[in-house]
């Protein structure tokens, strides 16, 4: 088992709402990702989870049972921090050994179960070296193989990929979600990088300034955002947002442009909305009946694709195209969009609109 339970945690730094309610309910097994920007609250949440610091308020359940009281051994939780603590003077094999020699195991288990973690982390040839002579990147995957190497009820992880440069950092990724999968323990992973979350994550919580904003399947946080903030914290290049209103079977843009109104939208006419649109479902190569007249800006080539900016009035638009794509700033050109596939969020509580009936 390895279930984690935080309900409504509470903490608060002087001045500093640092966790206003937070809750999270993480299944046993699961990789579950805590996202958000820095400032947010996932460290301290994670403290507060392991045992680390004193709450204002809430509960700490795991396995079903209240550990809020817990000291952070009791707790049986391995904390894998941004920085890799790691004793410098030791070998990599002794750093990894530690939590083993600590609870007494053999010679013949530690051997075992350090050779295992060093083959899933593709650290065996370290093993004799001492963190001194390591780079960043290396000692950051010997701290991973120091907590890995215990079976505690789950892993608590605050940005462990940070120190890597970022090839390392995408094949550890993909390292990672392998080594979850074949340990089946349960993740709990900080990360203010959303690229890492939607690639890793089972589930993620969204985390800002101390209040989760949203818990979902990558997918559906990535397509069905809960709010305005949501949508543009997830999602690179970011979700371009365009102020407007229903006015009859029209959205009409505050720049002037006008669109069919989705089907979906149930916002009464003249309500002050916000049109999210993902830079995938936009076009400048296509023709649509619904397209916003625009102003191309300027490029950005991405090797595999380029981004175009284009000015819908005062707003800037981005649109995925294709590295062939051409055009001279200044010139106007349509932007195709793919209505069933916009957001719509209310401009005032930035909450989304109901998407019964999409
Ligand atoms: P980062 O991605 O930068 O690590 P985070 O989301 O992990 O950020 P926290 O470290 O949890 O954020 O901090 C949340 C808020 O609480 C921040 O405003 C931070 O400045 C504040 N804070 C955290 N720890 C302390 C502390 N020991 N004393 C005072 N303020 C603190």
């Amino acid at each position: 088992m390895g279930t984690v339970a935080a309900h409504e945690l509470r903490k608060s730094f002087g001045e500093v709402q640092a966790l206003d309610g937070v809750t999270l309910d993480v299944p046993d097994g699961s990789f579950f990702v805590v996202l958000g920007p820095s400032g947010a609250g996932k460290t301290t949440t994670l403290r507060a989870i392991a045992g680390l610091e004193r709450l204002d308020g809430g509960t700490v359940h795991l396995d079903g049972r209240d550990a809020t009281a817990d000291t952070p051994a009791a707790r049986d939780l391995a904390m894998v921090f941004q920085s890799y603590a790691l004793y410098p003077r030791k070998t990599a094999y002794e750093n990894i050994a530690s939590p083993l020699r600590a609870r007494r195991a053999s010679s013949g288990e530690i051997k075992e179960a350090v050779q295992k973690v060093s083959e899933l982390l593709h650290i065996e040839r370290l093993l004799e070296r001492r963190s001194s002579q390591m780079s960043g990147g290396e000692q950051q995957r010997v701290a991973l193989a120091r907590a890995l190497v215990r079976r505690p009820r789950a892993f608590l992880m605050d940005e462990p990929l940070t120190n890597l440069d970022l090839k390392l950092r995408v094949e550890m990724r993909t390292e990672l979600t392998r080594i979850h999968r074949s340990l089946g323990g349960t993740f709990v992973y900080v990360t203010n990088d959303q690229v890492e979350a939607l690639s890793m994550a089972d589930q993620v919580a969204v985390l800002r300034e101390g209040k989760v904003q949203q818990v979902g399947t990558p997918t559906e946080v990535y397509e069905r955002p809960a709010n305005q903030w949501v949508a543009g914290f997830v999602g690179s290049p970011r979700i371009s947002l365009l102020a407007c209103h229903a006015e009859g079977d029209r959205l009409v843009g505050a720049q002037g442009w006008s669109l069919p109104r989705p089907r979906w939208t149930t916002a009464e006419d003249g309500r002050p909305l916000m049109l999210g649109l993902r830079a995938e479902d936009l076009s400048v190569e296509t023709r649509s009946e619904a397209s916003l007249p625009g102003e191309l800006y300027g490029f950005e080539p991405l090797g595999d694709r380029t981004v175009v900016d284009v000015k819908v009035g005062e707003e800037m638009v981005k649109v995925k195209a294709r590295p062939s794509v051409t055009g001279t700033p200044g010139e106007q050109l349509a932007v195709a969009v793919d209505l069933d596939r916009a957001h719509l969020f209310d401009a005032g509580t930035g909450l989304a609109l109901s998407e019964a009936g999409r």
